[in-house]
């Protein structure tokens, strides 16, 4: 692919963005990689009015049934070049190789799941008396837009793009800054694919300029974002202007309650995957460990010992852990470490550079101890490799400080009792809770927040009724 990227609108690669290019920056060599376009306006009006006429146009004639054949050969296309895909992630946000590998397999498989969902979606008929028919239809909802953020770039845009094509939508995309380059390339192997021109576009750009005039645009009939709490609130009050819906999943501060029978193997293994892997940039990982007293010290001591033993270093070399994503990213972590120091909590592991890496935004898994739920370090969305272990002692004292931040995206219980598994389940004021395992669930599985993790349900089958009226 060129240096200098494009916009793909209506299948054609165009340039535009009155104020210039953005670089993409590889986290791990501070290097620039390429230079995304700054789309504003012009661009997404272009983009709107190409997914308008693909809505009306091609897109509405195809049959349900071949909407998800031609789905299907999307993931041929992405099959064939998981590789460049892959490697385009990790240069642009970090994450070792084999992990962006293993990305584009859910990819494929959210297409795989919604491809075949295409023709299974039926309304009803409504019993009103022998004097009636009634039935409902259900219809797509037209151009919908779709703002993603850059820890699972084209995990992240597929998630709701293959829901709303199945449901016969037509899209378009703003991919995040940073890492936009593996969702120009799929839009093109989409046309390549067979999908109509026009059906699925992408413009880049920053949030403020690209994002906000897609949320503002009067021809789109729906927003799905994934992103911060603040860029949620933004983009609602704004999509209030023109009652449009949202499906908004947004942050979380995930705790893992281990009881005092919990299994600390497995434990122990879900923890570094759950806390550290994708360098801890997941809405759903785990940042809270809510221990129980009698086995905190096990705990702390065995998850210290496995996480410094993870190796970090630059995506490429395939190494336990990537960097972080932007320096902006990296200076964030930095003041909330720092902070949690100042507030009087214990840091025991990492806190730092690893030695020997002079460039790149390094940073080595984090662990604090000692930490009081009121500090910010266990309150608030670090999005980083850093994690607080709180200490309880009864039950119903391990449901309220989980229960006690801003967030509810996703918790964790630990526990061989299965009636204390569900009983804390329900009262856990999460979107999902997962018991003895963490990042449990598949394509099948609805997913969302309460809260401020936000609204609206994505996977599964409630994934596609976004996308219908
Ligand atoms: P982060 O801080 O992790 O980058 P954001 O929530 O700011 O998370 O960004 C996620 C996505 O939302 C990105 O594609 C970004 O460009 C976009 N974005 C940011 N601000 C806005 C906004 N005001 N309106 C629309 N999109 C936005």
């Amino acid at each position: 692919m060129e240096y200098r990227l494009r916009h793909f609108i209506d299948g054609e690669w165009r340039t535009g963005g009155a104020q210039g290019t953005i670089p993409v920056i590889n986290p791990a060599t501070e290097e620039i990689v390429s230079e995304t376009e700054r789309g504003g306006e012009a661009e997404i009006d272009q983009a709107v009015k190409a997914a308008e006429a693909a809505f009306n146009g091609p897109w509405s004639v195809i049959t349900p049934a071949d909407r998800g054949r031609l789905m299907l050969r999307l993931v041929q296309r992405i099959e064939e070049h998981k590789n460049e895909l892959a490697r385009m992630e990790t240069e642009d946000m970090g994450k070792p190789l084999r992990d962006s590998l293993g990305d584009m397999d859910g990819v494929k498989q959210t297409l795989e799941y919604n491809a075949g969902a295409a023709d299974k979606l039926q309304g009803d008929t409504l019993p009103l008396g022998p004097e009636y028919v009634d039935f409902t239809w259900l219809e797509p909802l037209g151009v919908t837009a779709h703002i993603v953020p850059w820890n699972f770039p084209l995990g992240m845009a597929v998630r709701s793009l293959a829901p709303a094509l199945a449901a016969g939508c037509t899209a378009v995309l703003k991919p995040a800054e940073q890492a936009p380059r593996s969702a120009l390339r799929m839009a093109e192997l989409a046309v390549e694919a067979g999908i109509p021109r026009g059906v699925v576009n992408v413009v880049t750009g920053y949030g403020l300029e690209a994002g906000a005039a897609l949320v503002r645009h009067p021809g789109v009939s729906g927003i799905t974002f994934t992103g911060s709490v603040e860029t949620g609130r933004q983009i609602m009050s704004q999509a209030a202007a023109g009652l449009k819906p949202l499906v908004l999943e947004l942050g979380g501060k995930n705790a893992m309650v281990l009881f005092r029978d919990a299994d600390v193997d497995r434990a122990i293994t879900d923890a570094l995957d759950g806390a550290f892997g994708n360098c801890g940039q997941v809405c759903s990982a785990v940042s809270r460990f809510i221990v129980h007293r009698d086995i905190k010290d096990e705990f702390l001591q065995r998850l210290i010992q496995r996480s410094e033993m993870i190796r970090v270093g630059p995506g490429m070399e395939d190494p336990d852990l990537g960097p972080l994503v932007s320096r902006g990213q990296y200076t964030r972590v930095q003041e909330y470490i720092q902070g949690g120091i100042r507030d009087g909590a214990r840091l025991l592991s990492g806190g730092r550079r690893p030695d020997g890496l002079v460039k790149g935004f390094f940073l080595l898994p984090t662990v604090f101890d000692q930490v009081r739920p009121e500090m910010r370090i266990a309150r608030e969305e670090v999005f980083g490799p850093v994690v607080v272990v709180l200490e309880f002692d009864q039950d119903e004292q391990a449901i309220q400080i989980a229960n006690d931040v801003t967030y509810g995206l996703v918790a964790g219980v630990y526990t061989q009792d299965i009636s204390r598994a569900l009983r804390t389940a329900r009262r856990l004021k999460t979107g999902s809770v997962w018991i003895n395992g963490w990042y449990l669930g598949g394509v099948q599985a609805p997913t969302g927040g309460v809260k401020e993790s936000g609204f609206g349900r994505e996977r599964g089958l409630a994934g596609i009724h976004n996308y219908l009226q």
